[in-house]
Formats: C-alpha cells, structure tokens, sequence
C-alpha cells in the first residue's frame, strides 16, 4: 500500500497552494466569514469563484460532457484539501447535489443541473430534516402527491443550512401517502424561487457573539423551510418515484467522507502545532511543557488515524467502489478527534482561550472557544456517531441486530 502522491500530484498540489498565496486576500477571508454568517457572497468572493472555474477546480472528477475535467478522485481531493485549510472552502465537486445527480439523474437532468453546478451558478441546501424527525428520518411527513404532470408539496422543514443563498434545495419528500417509514420516499430537486416556499432563519449559538472567521462550524445561521402548496414539474424528480431513500443513502455517504470532512476535524490539531512550534512568546513556556508535548503526540497520532481513514475512502471511490461502513467509520474518527482536539486545546491555552469573540480578552478574537462550540455539531450532522456505529456494528462487522429492549430501529438513518 503506497499512500505517497505522485509527482504530478504533488505539483498541482504546489500550484494550488501558489494560487491560494496569491489570491486569498484579508477581503477575500472577510467576504467568505459574511457568507458564513449568512450574509451571501460579496464581488471579491464572487470573482474568486469564477476564477477557480475558470481553472477547471470545482467539478474536477466530473465527466467532461456534464462541466467537468473528467479527472482524477485524488486531484479533486487535494485541490479540496488546499482551500479548506487555507480558508474553510468547499471547492472540487463535492456537496450533496453533484454527485447525487450524477448516481441517480435522467440524463436530461444531468445535462441541465450539472454544467450549471460546476459553474455555482445552481447550488443545493439539503431539505431532509423536520421538526419531529433528524436520525430517524423514515418518519419524515413533508409530502409530494402527484397531480397530472405536477407534484404539489406541502410540509416542514428544518436545520436547512444554506437555504438563504441555495439557488435549489435537495428535497426528500412522501410521494406514497399510504407508505411507512423509507418506502414511498422520493427526492426533488426544488428551485427555491417557486411560489409557496418560505425561508425563517434560526439562528445558532455562533450567532450571538458571532463566531469569527476560521471558526470550524461557525455558521450563525441555518434555517427553517415551509412548504404551501409548492408546484414543481415532474421532471424535478430525481430517480425513480418511492426510491428516495436509496439515493439519499448514496448522497449521505458520499457527504460522510472526503477532504472537508476530515480537516474540519483536524484542522485544529495541525492550528495548536503550529501555534506552539511557530516564535510566539504567548506559547513559549507551553511548548516544552511535558504534559503538553504528550497531549499533542496524542492528538497528532489520532489525527493521522483520521488522515488514513479518509485515504482509504478515497482509494475506494476512485476504483468505483462503494462504501460498507467505512464513510460511517470515517464520521464517528473525525468529529469525535475534533472534539477532543478543541477540548485539549482549550485546556492547554488557558482560562483566555475560553473567552468568546465578544470579550475584549479573549484571544485570537475568541476561534478557540468558538471553535470547541462548534465542534459537537459535527458529531451530530450527516449521521450522529452512535447511529454510525450501529452501522459500522451491522453492515462493517455483520454483528446481530440488538435485543428487542434497545433496539435501534433497522431504518435509523441520519443527515
Ligand atoms: C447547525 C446544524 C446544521 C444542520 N444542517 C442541516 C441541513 O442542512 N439539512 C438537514 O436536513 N439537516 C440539517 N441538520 C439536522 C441534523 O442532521 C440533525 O440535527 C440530526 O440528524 C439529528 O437529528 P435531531 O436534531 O432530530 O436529533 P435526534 O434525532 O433527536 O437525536 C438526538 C441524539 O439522540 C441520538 N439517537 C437518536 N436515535 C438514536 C438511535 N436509534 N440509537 C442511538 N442513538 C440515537 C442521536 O445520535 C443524537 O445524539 C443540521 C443540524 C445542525 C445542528
């Protein structure tokens, strides 16, 4: 097993980090905090994206015929990897809407949403959770009942991150009114400009003091979507009508793994190692603190688990491949690191590194308690880690289902 890049790997690796140096500007990292914040993109931000497209960087590993480079899984991997240690950003073809299309869309569906999506011109929020159901999502009530060649969508719901700005939302909907649980589920792909839609806000705890820039999971905003007698277009459904719940599955999975959400987990391990090896007299005594360097190796250790973790995932989907339980493996290492990374950190940095932005004393603008706020979400969001492991436990070992007493549900699945 060779888990080394190859020299043309490496180079555009050197290219990537190059064009970062050069045009991630102090505006720049302002305009992607305000658009965390839900404040939508400003014109630096804007021109910033076009030039990545223009490069060929957002849809990398997509087929060329759909506005992709037809390349390769790794280069999508490490253009991702760059920008979102650099500047928290999603590049390279990921997200919920892309590959979905790409595994489930008509053709006719492919070549509408897909050249457009490489381009950002058509960007996806993920309408899956209601008020009554997260993990159990089976249970979910928002319907679609098809009338003619229209379906009318009427329903909740809620955490909708992104629906502000979403030019689209990825809906899970019940089209079979009579159904239960997973069956008679179906997936729409939604303008969020049709008649009938409302976007509320809800807002998060990074909100009130609001988190600053580079805070892991520092979004302000996310949202609550109601749906009055919305009409969309049959050709809105993506795959087949009652089998939803297999390509949200597909999507999740592909959500699960990959550059992003590894580093939003262990960015905060590689931050504190170059905080305590950087000149900073703020962290000198620190740095040869024993029980400091200890923690440290641990959590560096643990980081590399999570690096290799996500290596193998990427090997899997680069060979066509499909995930059994290790998207589910990657989603308990990752998180649970970033937690106890932005735990251990706090408790190295002190008492000051608890302060939130809005205290005069906190430090670095207050990333750091900001930053161990932030990092449960991840625990919960696209699959809560126990629920994980009930998959890793079923599909990964083949264990036996529990007894009856604590049993999870068999379609338990999670956003
Ligand atoms: C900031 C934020 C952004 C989000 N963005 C989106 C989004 O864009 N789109 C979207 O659709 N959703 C989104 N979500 C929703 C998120 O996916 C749900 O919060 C998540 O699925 C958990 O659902 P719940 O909140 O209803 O908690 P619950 O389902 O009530 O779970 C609470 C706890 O109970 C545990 N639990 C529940 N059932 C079981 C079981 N059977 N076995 C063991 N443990 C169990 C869970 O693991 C969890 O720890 C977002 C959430 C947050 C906080």
């Amino acid at each position: 097993m060779d888990f080394v890049f190859t020299d043309d790997e490496e180079a555009m690796r050197a290219s990537v980090q190059a064009f970062i140096a050069e045009h991630i500007t102090d505006e720049v990292r302002k305009e992607l905090a305000d658009a965390h914040a839900g404040m939508g993109k400003g014109p630096q931000l804007r021109a910033l994206q076009e030039e990545i497209y223009r490069r060929g960087w957002l849809a990398i590993s997509w087929p060329k015929e759909y506005g992709g480079q037809g390349g390769a899984t790794v280069t999508q991997y490490i253009v991702e990897e760059e920008f979102v240690r650099a500047c928290d950003m999603r590049v390279g073809g990921g997200g919920t809407g892309g590959p979905a299309i790409l595994a489930s869309g008509t053709e006719q569906q492919k070549r509408e949403y897909l050249p457009a999506a490489s381009q950002l011109q058509i960007t996806f929020c993920q309408g899956y959770s209601e008020p009554h159901c997260g993990t159990d999502l089976a249970a979910l009530r928002c319907r679609a009942i098809r009338k003619g060649d229209k379906y009318v969508i009427n329903g909740q719901k809620i955490y909708t991150t992104n629906a502000q700005n979403a030019t689209h939302i990825f809906l899970l909907a019940r089209t079979n009114p009579d159904s239960r649980r997973q069956a008679g589920l179906s997936v729409f792909l939604v303008p969020m400009n049709t008649p009938g839609i409302t976007v509320r806000p809800l807002w998060t705890i990074q909100n009130d003091p609001k988190a600053p820039p580079n805070t892991t999971y520092g979004e302000s905003r996310t949202n609550e979507v109601f749906f009055d007698d919305v009409e969309v277009p049959a050709s809105c459904l993506l795959g087949e009508e009652g089998d939803g719940w297999s390509v949200t599955q597909r999507g999740l999975n592909l959500d699960r793994v990959g550059a992003w959400r590894y580093l939003m987990s262990v960015r905060r391990t590689e931050d504190i190692v170059n905080l305590l090896k950087s000149g900073d007299d703020r962290v000198a005594g620190l740095r040869n603190d024993p029980a400091v360097r200890d923690k440290i190796a641990d959590l560096w250790t643990e980081a590399q688990m999570c690096r290799l973790m996500t290596m193998r995932s990427i090997s899997i989907s680069s060979r066509g491949g499909k995930f059994v339980s290790e998207g589910a493996a990657e989603k308990v290492t990752g998180p649970e690191h970033g937690v106890r990374a932005t735990e251990a950190i706090s408790q190295i940095l002190g008492p000051y590194a608890e302060q939130l932005s809005s205290s005069p004393e906190a430090i670095e603008s207050g990333v750091y308690a900001h930053n161990l706020q932030g990092a449960f979400q991840s625990t919960v969001n696209h699959g809560s880690v126990q629920v994980m492991r009930d998959q890793i436990a079923r599909k990964g070992l083949g264990m036996p289902k529990p007894p009856s007493a604590a049993k999870p549900r068999r379609d338990v699945a999670s956003v």
